[in-house]
């Protein structure tokens, strides 16, 4: 709490960015300033919103409508409760505000588009990327989308990591406090760049994945730089560290050990076949996961998707591996300066 209100302190000070930016930010729930954002025919929804730690509520709301002319709204026909969403019921996540609605995977069908929107239109089932991206600026024409410059408002941000990140639907005004999709409807800015089609042979519960579990694993992979006859460690075994394993099998890794603290090891091993774990709680005295494995591991990469997994980052046994390993990747959500 006292986290929180020092991070309020400190964005009311340094100033909101208020310049460059593609989107309205900070509408983290349509009922904000007085109603200027909630639909005119005064139409209601259901959200979960954030009230304060480890309290979260289905409260009824006022339903989104078109701020900008690229904005989209959908109906939600699907969502999930995300790892990081958990960070935010503990209270890890600065510049909640109470009210905020969470949620930044779901999928759902076109209700309405702005003026502005040409890919999109009424009626078309469509998943979410939960980054939000203008499409155009430097960062974004390279495709580091998360790293979009003109998508988040917070000073905080900037000031702390030395660079801008993008926006998040429901993450806090750390990440522009865009309302999430843990709703009956969301309002999706950009939408023509941040909504992808779901073809009509794709369910919602397999088109929901491309939202986020899925590319942030690949994409960490890929990353990461496994190649044929690799040697991968993956540290975590929460949603992302399990599809990692798959994908480093499907980039060519001769062997994948997963590590962690407890039944995940089990479950992940009666999974996926040819995959090695090591239940780090259970090393016996003077044994360490180098010589578990028995040959240096080429790539090492870190998921932190899971409050497990966290208790592992802080192991010094997990940082050696680190260090001593060619490739690493620790998977996040920021950019550290320019
Ligand atoms: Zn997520
Ligand atoms: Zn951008």
């Amino acid at each position: 709490l006292a986290q929180n209100f020092a991070a309020k302190q400190a964005e009311a000070i340094l100033g909101h960015r208020d310049q460059n930016r593609a989107a309205h930010t900070d509408i983290s729930n349509p009922d904000r300033k007085d109603g200027d954002y909630a639909a005119d025919d005064g139409e209601k929804m259901k959200a979960l919103v954030w009230m304060r730690k480890n309290d979260v509520r289905v409260v009824e709301t006022s339903k989104p409508k078109i701020i900008d002319d690229h904005d989209a709204i959908v109906k939600i026909t699907g969502t999930t409760i995300c790892g990081s969403d958990v960070h935010i019921m503990h209270g890890v996540i600065v510049q909640m505000e109470k009210g905020d609605i969470l949620g930044h995977e779901f999928c759902g069908v076109v209700e309405a588009v702005g003026a502005a929107v040409t890919r999109l239109k009424p009626g078309q089932r469509v998943v979410n990327s939960f980054c939000i991206s203008c499409g155009e600026c430097e960062f974004c024409k390279k495709k580091l989308t998360t790293a979009c410059e003109k998508t988040n408002a917070s000073r905080l941000h900037e000031k702390l990591y030395g660079g801008q990140m993008g926006g998040i639907f429901g993450y806090s005004h750390f990440t522009g406090g865009y309302a999430g999709g843990q709703a009956e409807y969301v309002r999706v800015p950009l939408a023509d760049n941040n909504l992808l089609e779901i073809p009509d042979s794709v369910p919602d519960e397999k088109g929901l994945y491309l939202s986020d579990v899925l590319p942030t694993s690949y994409h960490s992979v890929v990353y990461t730089g496994v190649k044929e006859g690799d040697t991968v460690a993956i540290w975590g075994l929460g949603p992302i560290g399990l599809m990692a394993c798959v994908w480093a099998f499907q980039k060519g890794a001769k062997r994948v050990i997963a590590i962690d603290i407890n039944w995940r090891t089990d479950y992940a091993k009666s999974k996926i076949d040819r995959l090695e774990t090591i239940n780090f709680s259970k090393l016996k005295n003077g044994e360490t996961v180098p010589t578990k494995v028995g040959e240096p591991q080429d790539c090492w990469f870190y998921p932190r998707c899971s409050t497990d997994s966290l208790t592992l980052y802080s192991n010094p046994e997990c940082l050696s591996a680190l260090l001593s390993c060619p490739q690493c990747l620790i998977n996040g959500l920021t950019r550290l300066g320019k």
